[in-house]
């Protein structure tokens, strides 16, 4: 039997997938194929902050592609963006780091740097508890999004455009001839496609193993909502505490929402589902010195992906057609945590390896070759819980 015919197929239907899917459809025939449910996987896990300008230092052309995008894309279908201004609270012997980072990111981005506490108080009167901190950087555009409705806001937009979506079907391989791509095969039987992109996650680097060693490997976040007593106004920005290694917003429901507690995992899948003990205690200690008002908090639920987030070395994604793949092989991974509010830039990426069309920002940024002149060193990347702290 002949099997179906794609310029391009996709597979995994996380958010890269379905971004990817959105940005090509327009003019490509594309089936994205998901062996569980669209955005079930770490998507579904997902805080849904939007803060780039504070998380890609270094990459701020990118970042502001993608604040761009969200401000823009508010309202499509059922997505909503919840704008609100983004703060890197600066604790007292940072202001080094924090300096060159405001250097950075006003070259982008409308931004302040706030140099004393009264200042934040006069702007965000009530919210914060400031002793633990001397200053800020405050960025104008950011805030949060549900990370389903987004994925499934770029599905239906990609379906719109003519794009197929299949779920419960696991691709297991890629084929080729002549060292090209020429479809994948899955349980279910065969497709032909000229371009396949990789987006599975971590599942990536078993994946295209035959050819590239990706420098990969799964780990964790973790979040709380805190039920609170008190009422956030709407003035209350998304907070980032580099010392605390903790970041916090309001929820529409009005509790709070609180993120962090990172750990690398060997095994996804066979560990624990739920927040660590030393994530609440972290929590519990930490959350009531930095937002006022708020001792009476208990936690309402939690979660962390039993799956895990893709880490890269320098906490960047890797986009890219690898010279050592079959022709017509792209890879998108190691989203590192920041897979929501980098979708836009995934889907630019994918668009321009596909097309040839440049993109938006330096693309080289998120080739392989970057890890060139490995082996690479993981302690640098932030990483706040120790492995003795985790338990099972
Ligand atoms: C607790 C937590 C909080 C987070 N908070 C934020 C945040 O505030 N902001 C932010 O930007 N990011 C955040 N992230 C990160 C974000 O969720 C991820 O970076 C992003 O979801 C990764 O998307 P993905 O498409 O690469 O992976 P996934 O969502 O894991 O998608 C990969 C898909 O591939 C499928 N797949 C795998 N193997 C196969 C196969 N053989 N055949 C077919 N399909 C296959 C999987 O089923 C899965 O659906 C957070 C993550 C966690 C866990």
């Amino acid at each position: 039997m002949e099997s179906e015919s794609y310029d391009v197929v996709i597979v995994g239907g996380g958010i890269n997938g379905c971004v990817a899917a959105k940005f090509l459809s327009e003019d490509h025939d594309v089936l994205v194929l998901e062996r569980d449910q669209i955005a079930a996987a770490t998507t579904a896990k997902a805080s849904g902050l939007i803060s780039v300008a504070h998380d890609y230092i270094g990459h701020l052309e990118a970042a502001k592609y993608a604040a761009d995008f969200f401000d823009e894309y508010d309202g499509t279908g059922d997505f909503e963006f919840t704008q609100r201004k983004n703060l890197r609270l600066i604790p007292p012997g940072t202001e080094e780091l924090a300096q060159s980072e405001a250097e950075q990111i006003e070259e982008h981005f409308e931004m302040d740097y706030i140099e004393s506490t009264s200042e934040i108080e006069d702007r965000y009167p009530g919210a914060l508890e400031l002793d633990p901190f001397v200053g800020a950087i405050e960025v104008e555009q950011g805030g949060w999004v549900d990370p389903y409705t987004l994925t499934i806001t770029y599905k239906e937009d990609a379906e719109d455009a003519g794009a197929d979506f299949e779920t419960g079907v696991e691709v297991t391989g890629v084929t080729t001839e002549d060292g090209a791509v020429t479809g994948v095969e899955t349980d279910g039987g065969s497709y032909a496609a000229d371009t396949v992109v990789v987006a599975m996650g971590w599942h990536t680097k078993e994946f295209v193993s035959e050819w590239v060693d990706l420098p990969i490997r799964p780990f964790r976040y973790q979040w709380v909502n805190l039920e609170v007593e008190r009422e956030f106004p709407d003035y209350f920005p998304v907070c980032w505490d580099i010392r605390s290694g903790l970041y916090w917003r309001p929820e529409h429901n009005g509790d709070l929402h609180v993120g962090g507690g990172t750990y690398y995992v060997d095994e996804p899948g066979t560990t624990r589902t739920t927040p660590t003990e030393s994530f609440k205690r972290h929590v519990a200690m930490t959350i009531p010195e930095q937002v006022k008002n708020v001792e009476d908090a208990r936690i309402s639920s939690g979660d962390t992906c039993h799956i895990g987030d893709t880490a890269t070395p320098d906490e960047r994604p890797i986009h890219d057609a690898p010279a050592d793949c079959p022709d017509g092989l792209v890879i998108s991974t190691g989203m590192h945590g920041f897979g929501i509010m980098g979708s836009p830039v995934t889907g630019a990426a994918v668009r321009s390896l596909v097309t040839g069309e440049d993109a938006p920002f330096p693309l080289s940024k998120y080739t392989l070759d970057r890890f060139d002149d490995g082996p690479q060193d993981w302690t640098t990347t932030f990483i706040n819980e120790s492995p003795d702290d985790i338990g099972s």
